[in-house]
């Protein structure tokens, strides 16, 4: 099915199954989501039932196999992202961390009890996990942690703080990265766990239909159960965020499509000197290249949904893509508002949302600047990180 503005029909490409999950998930959005969430961004929250909700459609690990996931391809992935992200990226954000960061990280590095305990309760949406990696200090440069675990006896003892953890406060399960003398390793902490607690953080303006909290860990006594035994080191929290990448390679796509529906509505309808400001060639001139750098970011999500599938995705391939779609979708989104003008700072209409969403989108799981780096080490063969 092509929206109105698919003019490339870039849709057309998709198979049976991944048009059945658009669809599937475009519905749930609709009746679920867009009625509430303008309310749910001005609260600042995203209910607990949400989740459950999105649980119950097979969203949260939905690309992985076994221990009740779904099993889809990526491509069919990709899309769920960009329909959830159509509605808000929060929402999506919910499904990225849930799916690619903590179960992702169980389903590739867990023991077999770890996964049994986890992954079906987190695939029903009974259990929600988060994914702790980033500190006060450490963002871009995690490698630097300050979060520590120490062997005590056959106990591990974990100490620190993680910042900005999406879903932090409501996670049943943390999968927390902490240095140890053997590397940085994963650690799944359950909530509850003695000297372990998450704190809301307030006053975001962006994805405020999401929870962020702090997570502190004072003296943390965990089993020896409790450590993902599969992996050592920076490769194993990064090659979480690279699943997770591709999500928002696709579903910023989604937002950016929503914003320029809505200026191609808005536009057609608002009349200013006697016609509809579509008439003007300067609106029309916005409508297009809006139009374009969208067809280019939906052209780029499926080349890499293609690699994905041919299981030939680098690392550095999702950087430019990441880069290039979130970077993309918030110009559509501006350029959106700008036609909407004063109607277009109210949350009567989505763009503000979507626009303030995609600043912390360009932001997480990698900066613009971050991922221009990794370019520019793959095309010079020279590394500027430090
Ligand atoms: C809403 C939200 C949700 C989040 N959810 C999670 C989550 O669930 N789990 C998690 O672990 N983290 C999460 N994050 C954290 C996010 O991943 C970090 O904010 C991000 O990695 C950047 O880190 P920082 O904010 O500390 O910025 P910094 O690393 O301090 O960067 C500041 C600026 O310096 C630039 N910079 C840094 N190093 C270099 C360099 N070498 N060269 C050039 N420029 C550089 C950056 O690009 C940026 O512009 C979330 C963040 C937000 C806003």
């Amino acid at each position: 099915m092509a929206t109105e503005t698919d003019l490339l029909q870039i849709d057309d490409q998709l198979g049976d199954e991944e048009r059945l999950i658009r669809d599937t998930v475009r519905a749930f959005v609709t009746d679920h989501v867009l009625p509430e969430i303008a309310d749910w961004f001005e609260a600042g929250t995203l209910p607990r039932p949400v989740l459950t909700e999105l649980g119950k459609l097979g969203l949260f690990g939905m690309h992985l196999t076994g221990y009740g996931c779904a099993g889809t391809g990526p491509i069919a992935y990709g899309v769920a992202c960009r329909e959830l992200e159509a509605a808000d990226s929060g929402v999506r954000s919910a499904a990225s961390v849930q799916g690619s960061l903590a179960m992702f990280p169980i389903w590739k590095y867990g023991s077999e009890e770890q996964k049994e305990e986890w992954l079906p309760r987190m695939a029903a949406g009974d259990a929600i996990g988060c994914f702790g990696l980033t500190e006060p200090d450490y963002g871009s440069d995690p490698s630097s942690m300050r979060t520590h675990a120490v062997r005590d006896g056959s106990d591990w003892v974990l100490s620190g703080t993680k910042m900005w953890i999406t879903n932090g406060s409501v996670a049943d399960i943390a999968v927390v990265w902490a240095s140890t003398d053997d590397g940085i390793r994963g650690f799944l902490v359950p909530r509850g766990t003695r000297g372990f607690s998450a704190r809301d953080i307030h006053k975001k303006m962006s994805l405020r239909a999401s929870i962020t909290s702090e997570l502190v860990l004072d003296s943390v006594r965990l089993p020896s159960s409790a450590v993902l035994p599969e992996v050592t080191g920076l490769r194993g929290p990064l090659s979480c965020l690279t699943e997770a990448r591709f999500g928002i390679v696709w579903g910023v796509t989604g937002a950016a499509r929503t914003c320029l529906e809505t200026a191609v509505s808005y536009a057609t309808t608002r009349t200013q000197f006697g016609k509809a400001i579509a008439e003007f060639q300067l609106t029309q001139s916005k409508l297009a290249w809006m139009a374009v750098s969208l067809y280019q970011a939906q052209l780029l999500a499926l080349h890499l949904g293609r690699l994905k599938s041919a299981g030939t995705l680098t690392p550095v391939q999702v950087s430019a893509g990441k880069m290039a779609n979130a970077r993309t979708a918030i110009d559509i989104a501006r350029t959106s508002r700008t036609i909407l003008a004063a109607n277009g700072v109210t949350l009567e209409y989505p763009v503000i949302r979507h626009a303030n969403n995609l600043e912390a989108v360009i932001t997480y799981e990698g900066t613009e600047e971050i991922h221009a780096l990794a370019l520019g080490q793959a095309l010079t063969g020279m590394s500027a990180y430090r």
